[in-house]
């Protein structure tokens, strides 16, 4: 065979085996779309764990009318401005959009506070249908249904409908916990599985929603990490030793408000707790990092779950020497004890 160019859906079915892995992914991207266009609202429906029916709606900047073909076009983003170090929104690559809508059917349906009227484009299998009017408010709305019927091969790895409708509400609560102004709600089929009322940007809105999300225990056994190194913060909650886990799965982070899966962050955690916990148990944590954006890299892997950090020993102390000097200002671990 000659060398050709893939086809433009060919192109955004191989993008989407990297991004859309399951119907969580898709959540994951349109929930970071609408909080990315300042969504105050956002509702995610969903039916048969995501693979029948995934639609999130918000109540965020809504999409000109003259953008939404755009919008489902490859590699069209409103968030990048001309350098790739100054990512301040959680989308950037501009391949969400077309990947999801060529491995199902999508529709958007979007209004800008400016127009008179709603409309929708549709995408089915990478087939792109022409812009028609539509009745909505002010916002937009994302349905996908029949996710993976153009990719059969990838439809028969999903694991049940019980399992992806638990990794769709793990996602949901993992961006929450970063967003406490917001108000989210998750509904199955016949009913609403999850509500989160909206609380305030501060400490006490923060731990407000936390313990929505993790339960009233989390923060009556946590303490609250608040610290600086250079010009890094770090915020969060961090649990007192007597109250652990036998595995890592709620240890929740965030860089610049982006919900990340980190190693460094991960081994830092352990090592604060090395001389109080045993090994086999784990703390529950919520980190949040701020950090000049152009000091940490988020265009790692197509997720946008990895980071590298420009000074990652910089960002393991002040980890490290925050979660120590906390336990220790509780009474929870001497001062001296263990090196740094
Ligand atoms: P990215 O988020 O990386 O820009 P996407 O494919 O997810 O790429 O979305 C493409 C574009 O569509 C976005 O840049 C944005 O302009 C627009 N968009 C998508 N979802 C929404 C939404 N819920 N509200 C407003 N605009 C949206
Ligand atoms: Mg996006």
């Amino acid at each position: 065979m000659r060398i050709r160019h893939l086809s433009e859906t060919m192109i955004n079915q191989i993008a989407a085996g990297e991004v859309i892995e399951r119907p969580a992914s898709v959540v994951k991207e349109l929930v970071e779309n609408a909080l990315d266009a300042g969504a105050n609202r956002v509702e995610v429906a969903t039916a048969g764990g995501g693979l029948n029916l995934i639609r999130v709606s918000d109540d965020g900047s809504g999409i000109p009318v003259d953008e939404l073909e755009l919008a489902v076009s490859r590699h069209c983003t409103s968030k990048l401005g001309n350098d790739i170090h100054d990512i301040r929104s959680l989308g950037f690559r501009g391949e969400a959009l077309p990947s999801i809508g060529s491995v199902s059917r999508l529709t958007i349906r979007s209004r800008t506070a400016r127009a008179d009227a709603a409309a929708e484009i549709s995408i089915e299998g990478g087939n792109v249908s022409p812009v028609r009017p539509a009745a909505a408010n002010r916002g937009t709305s994302v349905e996908v249904r029949d996710l993976f019927f153009a990719t059969p091969a990838r439809l028969k790895f999903m694991k049940g409908q019980r399992a992806e409708a638990t990794a769709i509400s793990d996602v949901v609560k993992r961006i929450a916990i970063a967003f406490p102004k917001v108000r989210f709600t998750l509904s199955g089929p016949d009913r609403t599985t999850m509500e989160l009322p909206a609380s305030d940007d501060t400490a006490e809105g923060r731990l407000g929603r936390i313990a929505q999300v993790m339960g009233k225990e989390f923060p009556e056994n946590s303490i609250a990490l608040d610290a600086m190194r250079e010009s890094v913060q770090l915020a969060g909650h961090v649990s007192i030793p007597s109250y652990s886990r036998a595995n890592a799965l709620q240890q929740y982070a965030y860089v610049n408000g982006r919900p990340v899966r980190d190693k460094l962050i991960a081994s830092a955690i352990r090592g604060a707790y090395a001389d109080v916990l045993p090994r086999d148990r784990h703390a529950i944590t919520v980190l949040f990092l701020t950090l000049d954006p152009a000091t940490v890299d988020v265009n790692v892997h197509p997720a946008k779950a990895d980071v590298r950090f420009r000074d990652p020993g910089l960002v393991r102390g002040l980890i490290v020497g925050a979660i120590r000097e906390a336990l220790a200002k509780a009474g929870l671990r001497s001062a001296t004890s263990g090196a740094s």
